[in-house]
């Protein structure tokens, strides 16, 4: 029984069903369940549906960067920038330049961020999708680039940016340079606030770590999907320090909400046409 699926970040349970003894047996095929991460039912992976929904619960699957994108914005619109930003060694950090190898074989991007212009229900917009199965959707100093050139080109567009995170936070293979992109991308992001355009952010899970310090958080308007993991430090480290068990349910984009840090969970069903409707009103 194979547990994980580090291809597709859910746990596909794959089961050999034997009826009778015989050679020609019928067997249930593999990856035909998925079990929910977030209420644990083991769900027909076909009823996930093409935007990943559980329907037990509503958890949002986590997606790939290009799957995000063929769903939230309109078919044909999505122009990529800077698609051949490929991340260096900058620390020479032992087999750092394997990893990114095979991640972006899985994934098949360069660096864990898409960006680009499209349109989202019909509303032009600069749009940068992170994807969680590049190494964790860590920043290194390419995912910081792309963010920052994206900002600084819808400043000279004039154009309204949707940021959809997932990370695991900064890249520790960079050290030092990847902590300085949470400082670059915030800069950006002041000089496009500056030129009065909007910033919409989607969190997606997960959301944390440098990246939830600085633009998941600096947002006009903060979305996100339901029972995202949103914090910074993961609950093992907060629990190991303060010596005390957290809540249920801390850090999931439900109690984040409650504590004022997100305006909307909003289901991946409505986004595109909560976000349509949001940048329609501030054009
Ligand atoms: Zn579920």
């Amino acid at each position: 029984m194979k547990l994980f699926n580090r291809k597709r970040n859910y746990i596909p349970i794959h089961i050999e069903h034997q009826i009778s003894e015989e050679s020609d047996s019928p067997k249930v095929p593999s990856g035909m369940f998925t079990k929910c991460p977030s209420c644990k039912r083991s769900i027909y992976t076909k009823d996930l549906g093409q935007d990943k929904i559980c329907p037990e619960c509503g958890y949002a699957f986590r997606m790939p960067a290009k799957e995000r994108v063929s769903l939230m914005v309109d078919e044909g619109s999505f122009e990529e920038w800077d698609k051949s930003l490929t991340p260096e060694n900058p620390l020479n950090f032992p087999g750092y330049e394997e990893k990114i190898k095979a991640a972006q074989e899985k994934t098949g991007l360069n660096e864990g961020v898409l960006t680009g212009k499209a349109a989202i229900q019909m509303q032009p917009v600069v749009t940068c999708v992170m994807d969680a199965n590049f190494i964790m959707g860590s920043m290194g100093h390419v995912v910081g680039e792309k963010l920052a050139r994206a900002f600084e080109k819808a400043t000279e567009e004039q154009l309204p940016v949707v940021v959809f995170t997932a990370s695991g936070g900064a890249r520790m293979q960079e050290g030092m340079i990847s902590l300085m992109q949470m400082a670059k991308v915030s800069s950006a992001i002041a000089k496009h606030s500056a030129a009065g355009l909007l910033y919409i952010t989607v969190l997606t899970d997960p959301t944390t770590g440098g990246v939830t310090a600085s633009f998941a958080m600096q947002g006009d308007i903060i979305l996100s999907e339901p029972q995202a993991l949103v914090g910074f430090a993961g609950r093992r480290v907060i629990e190991g320090t303060i010596k005390e068990a957290l809540p249920e349910g801390f850090q999931l984009a439900e109690s984040v909400l409650e504590n004022g840090f997100i305006d909307r969970i909003v289901s991946r069903r409505a986004l595109a046409e909560t976000l349509g409707l949001l940048l329609k009103m501030h054009s």
